[in-house]
């Protein structure tokens, strides 16, 4: 499997268009599922290019919540997409008017989506739901998250609890760019205790929670933005 970073706050070469916000191509050969689509869609879609990723290629599309960091694509590449490609989208999300050719799915908590393939909804606020996506491989969850709104320790506990497998990796927005350096420890303490193997904050885990998981995880940290590609061995 291999995970391609589409849209993020730091860049890892000058040819990429980095900006506050998230996207990636989670690639599983037979699925290519898009989650999220970056702050800004030109950048967004220069991105995707870059990284040789064809519209026509995306057979599912995973929007995490309908924050502005998480969605400017989201409309445009629903046109670019093949007829009766999947969208899974979180409750409460702005579903008027998508194009009849595809499938929309609203999911309300839990749903495996595929083979070794599910979603985890969770509230993420007063108003909105957050859709984590949590992809199995023989070495543990692989969870990829947007904004981590609902928290992030919270996020993999509920997936540990439904699904009962280790937690290889975590990948994504962890939300801690407002916390305490105490708090920040805290949950560095929670991923340990949850025996997490491989963390890899980005977006708004800001640069404080970035540097303590660094600190903390070592070789077990990756270091990841617009344009990394990493690549799980599924054995
Ligand atoms: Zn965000
Ligand atoms: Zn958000």
């Amino acid at each position: 499997m291999k995970i391609k970073i589409i849209y993020d706050n730091c860049k890892s070469d000058e040819n990429f268009k980095e900006g506050w916000g998230f996207s990636c191509l989670v690639d599983l050969g037979s699925r290519k599922i898009l989650f999220d689509t970056g702050a800004d869609s030109a950048a967004f879609f220069s991105n995707l290019q870059k990284l040789g990723i064809r519209c026509d290629e995306i057979t599912d599309v995973v929007c995490s919540h309908n924050h502005a960091d998480h969605v400017a694509g989201f409309k445009d590449i629903l046109g670019k997409l093949k007829a009766g490609s999947r969208v899974f989208l979180p409750k409460k999300f702005p579903s008027k008017k998508l194009p009849s050719t595809l499938q929309i799915e609203i999911i309300n908590d839990f749903r495996e989506i595929g083979s070794g393939i599910y979603s985890l909804v969770l509230k993420g606020g007063l108003f909105f739901y957050e859709q984590a996506l949590l992809v199995e491989t023989q070495k543990g969850l692989v969870v990829i998250t947007g904004c981590a709104h609902p928290g992030i320790v919270r996020i993999l506990q509920e997936a540990h609890k439904r699904l009962k497998q280790p937690i290889h990796l975590v990948l994504g927005g962890f939300h801690l760019f407002r916390n305490r350096q105490s708090q920040i420890d805290e949950i560095v303490n929670q991923f340990k205790a949850l025996n997490v193997q491989i963390a890899a904050p980005c977006h708004c885990s800001g640069s404080q929670a970035i540097e303590t998981f660094k600190q903390a995880f070592q070789n077990r940290f990756y270091k990841i933005g617009t344009g990394t590609v990493l690549t799980i061995q599924n054995s």
